[in-house]
Formats: C-alpha cells, structure tokens, sequence
C-alpha cells in the first residue's frame, strides 16, 4: 500500500506551493487570494524512489466566522486517512489561535507529524522559525516552498515519518 501525507494548515501559509514543490510539478492551485483549494486533492509523489501520494487540503474562506474551528474540522478528517502530516506553518506570521487548534487535533490523531517553517526563503528566516518550536511539535524545518531551499531536509523527515 502506498502511504498517505496529508498536508494541513491555515490558508495562505503556502501548502499548496509546496504540495507543487513536493510532486515536482505545477498543479497545485496557488493563489494570491487564499481559499480557493478543494477541500481534499491526492497527487503522486515520490522521493528517494520511496512512492507516496500527498493531500493537498484547503477550501475555507479565509474570512469565514469560525475559521480555525472548520480548518481544524478538516484538518481532523485529512488526518484520519492519513499515515503521517505535514503541518505547514507561516514563519513570516508566526503562531496563531488557528495553528494551535491544529495542534490540539494532531495531539489526538496520535499520527506522526512534520512541521514546516514555510516562507524562509533567506537566512533571516531562520530565527521566526525557530520559534516555532513553541508549538511543541518538535523540530520545525525551515523551508521556502516557492524557492526550494530546505525542501530536500524536509522531504527526508517526511519519508522517515512515513
Ligand atoms: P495555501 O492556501 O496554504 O495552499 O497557500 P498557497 O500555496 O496558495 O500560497 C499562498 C501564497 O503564499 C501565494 O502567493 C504563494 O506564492 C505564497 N508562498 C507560498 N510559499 C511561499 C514561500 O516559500 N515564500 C514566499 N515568499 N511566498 C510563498
Ligand atoms: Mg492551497
């Protein structure tokens, strides 16, 4: 059986960049105005010859009352048909009442998770990535989904939660 990731967090934060990133190719719908992401899209994916598909997730409207509750209710049902998760934060933003609502789900679910610090497209993201350790998930990897840089270090963390 080929391992399901699921990639889950708020909208903008550039997961479907990354989904993009991760399949080598562009179909992932990226786009400046957030929300626009079918709520649960499989696509194949490999690295280091290790076959897995991924889940890009999305479809809240950004400025919908309750958002963190409906992306934390999607993040529960990607999670549920998921081996391990991809929770893609915001470095430039930081933590917000939506990212620690995903934490809260990711605690139950009990499946491996791997942070991405996305948005560090230069060294001086490093330090808002860091912070990101505070959201007790362990290691946050820095990543710039639209540049590449930190993508490979990732993807190895990835393949080992899967
Ligand atoms: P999603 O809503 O989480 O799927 O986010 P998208 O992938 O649609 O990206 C939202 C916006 O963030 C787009 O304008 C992307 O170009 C931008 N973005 C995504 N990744 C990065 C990154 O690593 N660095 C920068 N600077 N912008 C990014
Ligand atoms: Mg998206």
């Amino acid at each position: 059986r080929i391992p399901v990731l699921a990639i889950i967090g708020r909208p903008n934060v550039g997961k479907s960049t990354l989904v993009n990133r991760i399949i080598g190719r562009r179909e992932a719908v990226v786009e400046d105005i957030p929300g626009v992401t079918r709520d649960r899209v499989p696509y194949d994916a490999e690295w280091n010859g290790k076959a897995f598909t991924v889940v890009d997730t999305g479809g809240w409207d950004p400025d919908a009352r309750g958002l963190a509750e409906r992306i934390a209710a999607q993040a529960e049902v990607a999670v549920q048909a998921a081996d391990a998760v991809l929770f893609v934060v915001d470095a430039t933003v930081g933590i917000t009442d939506a990212d620690e609502a995903v934490v809260r789900i990711l605690r139950a679910a009990g499946k491996p998770v791997v942070l991405a610090a996305n948005k560090v497209d230069d060294q001086r993201g490093e330090l808002e990535a860091a912070s990101l350790w505070n959201l007790g998930l362990g290691e946050p990897y820095p990543v710039s989904a639209l540049h590449g840089r930190g993508s490979g270090d990732l993807l190895d963390a990835v393949l080992d939660a899967l």
